[in-house]
């Protein structure tokens, strides 16, 4: 390592886990150049925007904390601070030198290939240099990230994410991700297993594997074979430590036969799945080139259902896409009553430039889709809700995550990612224990620890393996 005068990095994030990940990497590339983390925006010597461009909302969200920051850099200078200002991620990305032409107190603009390069970037920014790098390199930016110190990663806790695919090939008519995050690349199973096997030493216990299109997971393994995201599962299952993996984000296309049987057979796979349909009518379906139909994806829900009875299910839906009707609209409403989601996403279309959806007619004016979001918005609600009166009773494998606000309480999640709160001692932080919820609240369960289970003990596995089968 080398040795520098401390310095303090700020990176306010925004948008999906992707980017939760990389400003993780981001802070553990400075880290061996001084750079340590602050919470304080004020205190920073740099302040990095790691940015979401797929809605427009997020993207001029970051133009006002631009405005901000530049005021902060005003005040700091007048103490005689210097203050650094990087924009990082989709929106970087996708608007490069149009960020400093519109922000010139911005220094750096860099685009998410580019992160394993930020120490050599903002050294070029101290020398005075705006510095812009969007390109795709061919490099592979994994490899030349370092991996977080042991007590950081302890310190982000017990769970972690993994970005195992980045890229998407789906060109759907209404997303910037193919655009912004560039052609679907797989990260070598090795280099998976490696960093899971880092996380586990430092004692996560649940990973969340990430990807644009995560179940197109395609990497190649050490003889070269190319090995799906069912068979990464196995092999992540097998590394001591981890007890539970969830992966996010899928399209219905992916789910391979080989990916639902892992759901069948691996214990540590969650019964939680997030998988978009965006809407339920074919025509638009068509039209947001989706490359599937409403009957596809309930036959792949069909088949999921069928390996893994218990499976909750998640999704995205997008309301007023160009030329939504009524119509398409309740084939909209249709489809989340025949699934019954557990919890789902839901947005208003919003135009992205460059898209094909932008150039469409017959886009749908605001109030059509503010009116068809709340009563989407008030059925994924009422299902919600339903989903948590419906495990009052059961008992649940709960990872205890963390202290409780109230002291003599602890704070974990289900199988189904909810969140339980309990009385019990901090001692069964990192262990899975058998849960029996006693109350259903709007954003999380009240429960009661069936039977208190020593740290350590490997009771803790089994009755996992025996309390999701209930
Ligand atoms: N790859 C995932 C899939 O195919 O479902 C989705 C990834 S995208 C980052 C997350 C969600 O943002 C999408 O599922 C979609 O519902 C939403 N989204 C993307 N573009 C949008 C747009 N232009 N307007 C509104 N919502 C959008
Ligand atoms: Fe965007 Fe997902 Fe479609 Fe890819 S599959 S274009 S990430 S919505």
């Amino acid at each position: 390592m080398t040795e520098h005068t401390p310095k303090k990095l700020f990176i306010k994030t925004y948008g999906c886990q992707m980017n939760v990940y990389d400003s993780d990497r981001m802070a553990d590339a400075l880290a061996p150049h001084g750079y340590e983390p602050t919470h304080d925006m004020a205190d920073a010597d740099l302040v990095v925007l790691n940015t979401c461009h797929i809605r427009e909302k997020a993207s001029e969200k970051v133009f006002s904390e631009l405005g901000r920051l530049r005021d902060l850099r005003e005040e700091r200078r007048a103490s005689g601070h210097e203050l650094m200002i990087g924009v990082a991620g989709c929106v970087a990305q996708a608007e490069g030198d149009e960020i400093v032409r519109r922000a010139p107190a911005v220094d750096l603009v860099f685009g998410p290939q580019s992160y394993h390069r930020l120490p050599e970037l903002i050294a070029r920014a101290h020398n005075g240099a705006k510095v812009v790098d969007t390109d795709f390199p061919q490099e592979d930016k994994f490899e030349h990230l370092p991996a977080a110190k042991r007590e950081v990663t302890l310190a982000r806790g017990l769970t972690a994410f993994l970005t195992v695919q980045e890229g998407c090939d789906k060109f759907c008519s209404f997303c910037v991700v193919p655009y912004t995050r560039g052609t679907e690349v797989s990260r070598p199973v090795e280099q998976v297993l490696r960093e899971a096997r880092n996380l586990a030493d430092a004692g996560v216990r649940e990973l969340t594997l990430l990807g644009q299109n995560v179940n197109a997971y395609h990497g190649l393994d050490v003889r070269g074979r190319t090995v799906g995201l069912g068979e990464l599962c196995y092999r992540l299952s097998l590394i001591p430590g981890i007890a539970r993996i969830r992966y996010t984000t899928s399209h219905p296309l992916d789910m391979t036969d080989e990916l639902i049987e892992a759901h069948r057979d691996l214990d540590a796979l969650m019964p939680y799945l997030h998988l978009p349909i965006q809407s339920g009518s074919d025509r638009i379906l068509k039209a947001m080139n989706r490359r599937h139909s409403r009957a596809d994806y309930m036959s792949v829900i069909e088949r999921i259902m069928a390996a893994r009875p218990d499976m909750a299910l998640s999704g995205d839906f997008i309301v007023g896409f160009p030329g939504e009707t009524d119509a398409d609209f309740e084939e909209t409403l249709q489809v989340a009553r025949d699934v019954g989601y557990a919890s789902a996403y839901t947005f208003r279309y919003s135009i992205r430039p460059g898209t094909p959806g932008a150039g469409m007619p017959d886009q749908v004016a605001e109030p059509v889709k503010a009116e068809r979001l709340a009563r989407l918005n008030a059925l994924i609600t009422t299902q919600m809700r339903d989903f948590g009166i419906s495990v009052v009773g059961r008992i649940l494998p709960v990872l205890i995550e963390k202290a409780g606000r109230m002291p003599g309480q602890v704070g974990g999640r289900s199988p189904y990612l909810q969140a339980v709160h309990m009385e019990g001692s901090t001692r069964l932080i990192g262990q899975i224990v058998p849960v029996e919820i006693v109350a259903a609240g709007n954003n999380s369960l009240t429960g009661k620890i069936v039977t208190d289970v020593e740290p350590n003990s490997a009771s803790v596995i089994e009755s996992q393996a025996m309390a999701t089968h209930i």
